[in-house]
């Protein structure tokens, strides 16, 4: 720490507060953008937060924090400042209470050092408490009435026997990604500080599963403190604005978006789903937004959300972050890849590293493409696209091949994982084209495949649902088959191909070809 930091941090407050104000001014003149802005406004403010926390403990260090204490209601003013973080759990939904015993009583406090106190230590408990947890502030006093205990209590996850080893060092490395959130390392260390900064002291209980609760207790009769420790001038202040408090209560995102985005309404069958997986919910929910007037957009936090999404709904895509708590984008690309009933998914890895080793891992695991973080949403759609422009040639290419010309391709050298699928599909079809009873269950049972594996495959690689697929060959192959013998008469060339009904049969052969199949050989055989 030391001067280097307060120097560093000092020239980053600057810009930030720079970027802030231009900000203000853009929003001012183009309020349409409000989303964004606030997203802007969300990333400022969490930096100026660490940054402060930063000089924060910088200052402690080098002896230049000093304690002023007013005089005020105690209570009061903590049950007041701890009650500026409830929207903060109520978005978390976690359910947070304030008592404090007795409810009034005046005593000796620097409501600066306080603030961080009790922010630091409730903000930790909203932090590691999962949504729907309890997080409690007890604040009493002792017998004399020289001293407060403020206890902070949640029912969260609480902390392993390593962590509490080192709980009020310096850089403590939390648990941000099982808890989707942000920290320094620094809260804790500092609040400690702050705390013997008043010659208190503190504690923690903790079981892991079970809860956390620290206790903070402090002096606040007027002769613990030194003569130039004491503001007679100024009471403490209520109404002071609490920035501190304040500015943080928005460290959360504003609103966590759905699993599921409801489907877009619309006939333009080219609308794709694409699901993004990603355990940053800010960067998701950009991804969201910035993508979302041009695909259906399904989320996912983690590789196992992902996998549900994955098999509940008919995707066309899937980007996915590398690293993510509970199954990481890795393993996610390889369980697609590995398993039939989904390997036909492309994937977009979104990685940190611009390693060419990390990008050689994510081809050989599978990924389809692959993008460095911090990336352009430009780039990103530009990868889509490219993506699904490939997909759409593959789909029109098989639309335009014949039956022969599909299967040729699946026997070329080297061919895909999709082409061997395809290959093997028309096969089963093929062999059954006279089968009229030949449908969706037997095409299924004779692929090895479930139904909606072989549904969700061929949507994906010839845009065809199983029927039209199974009607697609039919067609393709009554084509030929007029073409080679224009002596055939439609009933037979019907029967040939799986239909009973010649009469429906002509139906789809004009739909598919714009000519009856009558008219169509006549023109063949006068060629
Ligand atoms: P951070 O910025 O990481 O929150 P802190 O110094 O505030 O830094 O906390 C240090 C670590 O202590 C955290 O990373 C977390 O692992 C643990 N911790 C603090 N408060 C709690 C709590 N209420 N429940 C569970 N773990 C906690």
């Amino acid at each position: 720490m030391g001067q280097v930091y307060t120097n560093i941090s000092h020239e980053l407050l600057t810009p930030l507060t720079v970027i802030s104000a231009s900000v203000e001014r853009m929003y001012e003149q183009n309020p349409q953008f409000a989303q964004d802005y606030a997203l802007i406004n969300l990333n400022i403010d969490r930096m100026v937060h660490l940054l402060q926390e930063i000089l924060e403990t910088s200052k402690l260090q080098s002896g230049e924090l000093k304690l002023l204490v007013s005089q005020g209601d105690v209570m009061e003013y903590i049950s007041h400042t701890a009650l500026c973080l409830e929207p903060l759990m109520a978005k978390r939904k976690i359910e947070f209470s304030v008592q404090c015993q007795p409810r009034s009583m005046m005593g000796w406090i620097d409501t600066d050092k306080l603030d961080k106190i009790i922010y630091n230590l409730i903000s930790n408990a909203a932090k590691y408490t999962p949504e729907g947890g309890k997080v409690s502030v007890k604040v009493c006093t002792n017998k004399t009435y020289d001293s407060i205990t403020i206890r902070v209590e949640d029912n969260g996850i609480g902390i392993g026997d390593e962590t509490m080893k080192h709980l009020f060092q310096r850089f403590q490395d939390g648990n941000y990604r099982q808890m989707n959130t942000i920290g320094t390392g620094l809260g804790l260390a500092l609040t400690r500080d702050l705390v013997y900064l008043h010659g208190g002291n503190i504690n923690c209980r903790s079981e892991e599963g079970k809860g956390t609760t620290f206790s903070v207790t402090i002096p606040i009769n007027k002769e613990s403190f030194t003569e130039s420790q004491i503001d007679e001038a100024h009471p403490v202040d209520l109404n002071k604005p609490q920035t501190y408090i304040l500015d943080i209560s928005s460290i959360t995102p504003q609103e966590t978006p759905s699993t599921k985005v409801e489907k877009r309404e619309s006939a333009d069958e080219d609308i794709y789903n694409i699901l993004i997986v990603e355990d940053n919910i800010e960067l998701l929910m950009l991804m969201q937004t910035l993508l979302s007037n041009k695909y259906n957009i399904f989320t996912a936090t983690n590789g196992q959300e992902a996998l549900k999404v994955i098999e509940e709904t008919e995707l066309d895509l899937v980007i996915s972050d590398v690293m993510m708590p509970e199954m990481d984008g890795n393993e996610l690309t390889e369980r697609i890849k590995s398993d039939s009933n989904m390997s036909h998914l492309p994937v977009i890895l979104l990685t940190a590293k611009n390693q060419d080793e990390e990008r050689e891992k994510s081809m050989l695991i599978g990924a389809d493409d692959y993008i460095i973080k911090p990336f352009k949403l430009g780039d990103l759609d530009l990868r889509i696209r490219n993506i699904i422009e490939n997909r759409k040639r593959i789909r029109r290419e098989f639309k335009a091949q014949t039956v022969e010309e599909s299967r040729l391709k699946a026997t070329s050298s080297s061919p895909s994982a999709d082409e061997r699928f395809l290959k093997k599909a028309i096969d089963c079809v093929y062999a059954h084209l006279a089968d009229s009873d030949f449908d969706r269950d037997a095409f299924a049972a004779e692929m090895g495949a479930s139904a909606s594996t072989l549904y969700n495959k061929l949507r994906s690689i010839t845009g065809m649902n199983v029927s039209a697929f199974i009607r697609d060959i039919r067609m393709k192959e009554a084509k030929r088959l007029a073409l080679t013998d224009p002596d055939l008469r439609v009933s037979d060339l019907a029967y040939q191909v799986g239909f009973k009904d010649p009469k429906y049969f002509s139906t789809c052969f004009k739909k598919e070809f714009g000519l009856q199949p009558s008219e169509f050989i006549e023109q063949v055989a006068s060629r």
